[in-house]
């Protein structure tokens, strides 16, 4: 077992050198042979460009079919995917957070292409440890602020922190262990970042997920931090690289078995990889004129559908991931936030946030209108909304076109609309159904439209 891992983590780490060196890349697709020797990687080449080469791997489907190294390979690549702490995301307690959070998955699932919507895992919560970020990325894709304050683990934060958890617990239940303790922060800011994380794994059962982009600031504890969640079945933790340079360290400073379950986000230049149209990286592509382009590979970085704490400010934010525009440049839609002050009024906020926010149904008194990323065609028996990912179709019946029409022109209450039905004997149980099955399909809008949405939209 020991062998086999020593062996598929070294290929982890050539499988990183491929996707972060321009250089090395050049180097496997000119003399496969020679790059292998050169960093002593023990392994046949073809199947190593079968990893490298999506394209190859495809045309040679049979070839590999058999090859006990790439299906190994393979097991361990999907033990470092994030599928474990989805499933885990995937059950709320609450039946209206859980309502709520299937339409923002359907919602996204027709504004994401499909690789982008396989990696967000819609994580019920997050907790920022700090105020701001130390790191600065120029293309930080949730424009994090410089950092400010941190919340230390003092007997009166711990309190309140192990309260809040509680309370996340009370009403999310199980799905509350995929939360994680980071957003527009770096974990290793916080001094006392592992103290918080023992106590969610003993409040939630799960240790959270780390992210960060310092890994070398002290090794010994980015070290020790890997040991710790290693010992409490974390399934993944990820670094952020910054710079090929980095990634050289990187890979000096752990051995490939210490990294074997520990991603590599690449984000250096010459890296293969795309970075998301979100954040600073939005804005700096703004500056030079290059505008949103309608669906981008990636608008956003988000993975959170649910709760986004600061501790340090005591806020918390209700939000889902979109793709970045003016109004969202930061690529989540923001649906309430407010301030606490202890666990006891936070728990009645969060119910306040469940109760406005998330009905189960749609409300009578609820202005009905789609999306307005949506495009609407009317048709024959019904109608159709687009996005250039996905079409949804409401149709086969003779109501469903006019019903399509008054949503579409907009101004008329749920309630409004059944009237206007039930004058003509068609029963208000059957309009209801109707704008039930769009809420659920997540076609209506839903996006704030209080006091709230106006602040964002000018600042
Ligand atoms: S990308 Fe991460 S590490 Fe970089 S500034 Fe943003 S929050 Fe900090």
């Amino acid at each position: 077992m020991k062998t086999k891992l020593l062996s598929l983590s070294h290929t982890k780490r050539f499988i990183e050198r491929y996707h972060a060196d321009p250089n090395f890349r050049e180097q496997v697709s000119r003399d496969p042979y020679r790059a292998i020797i050169d960093y002593n990687i023990k392994a046949d080449p073809e199947e190593i460009k079968a990893l490298c080469d999506t394209e190859f791997t495809k045309e040679n489907e049979n070839k590999f079919s058999d090859s006990t190294f790439l299906r190994n390979y393979w097991e361990l690549a999907e033990q470092i995917r994030p599928q474990k702490i989805r499933s885990i995301a995937n059950s709320p307690a609450n039946s209206q957070f859980k309502a709520w959070r299937s339409r923002q998955i359907a919602r996204t699932e027709s504004q994401f292409l499909k690789p982008v919507c396989d990696s967000i895992i819609h994580a019920p919560v997050c907790f920022e440890l700090n105020k701001g970020c130390s790191v600065g990325c120029w293309f930080c894709g949730v424009a994090a602020p410089r950092l400010s304050d941190i919340f230390f683990y003092t007997p009166e934060n711990a309190q309140l922190w192990r309260e809040v958890l509680e309370l996340i617990k009370e009403l999310l239940g199980e799905a509350a262990g995929a939360g994680f303790c980071y957003w527009a922060t770096d974990p290793l800011d916080n001094p006392d970042y592992e103290k918080f994380c023992s106590d969610f794994y003993e409040v939630l059962g799960m240790f959270p997920q780390t992210t960060t982009a310092q890994p070398l600031k002290d090794p010994s504890r980015t070290r020790s931090l890997l040991k710790l969640a290693g010992e409490k079945g974390c399934p993944l933790d990820r670094f952020s690289i910054l710079s090929l340079k980095m990634f050289n360290q990187v890979h000096e400073e752990f051995s490939a078995e210490e990294l074997a379950f520990v991603k590599l986000a690449l984000q250096n230049e010459g890296s293969n990889t795309t970075k998301a149209e979100a954040g600073r990286t939005r804005k700096r592509n703004l500056k030079k004129a290059e505008k949103d382009s309608k669906t981008p590979y990636q608008g956003t970085i988000a993975c959170v559908t649910g709760f986004l704490f600061n501790m340090v400010d005591r806020s918390v934010k209700l939000i889902s991931p979109c793709n970045a525009s003016d109004r969202w440049p930061l690529g989540y839609i923001v649906y309430d936030e407010a301030t606490f002050s202890d666990a006891k009024q936070l728990k009645i906020l969060l119910e306040r946030m469940i109760g406005d926010n998330m009905p189960l149904t749609v409300r009578q008194s609820e202005l009905m209108s789609f999306r307005s990323d949506l495009e609407y065609e009317s048709l024959a028996d019904g109608f159709q909304l687009s996005t250039n990912l996905k079409t949804f179709r409401f149709r086969y019946d003779s109501y469903l076109n006019e019903l399509g029409e008054i949503i579409h022109n907009g101004g008329k209450t749920a309630q409004e609309i059944v009237s206007i039905f039930d004058s003509r004997n068609v029963l208000p149980a059957y309009i209801f159904h109707n704008l039930n099955l769009m809420l659920e399909k997540g076609v209506l809008d839903d996006e704030p439209k209080s006091k709230l949405s106006q602040i964002l939209v000018t600042s």
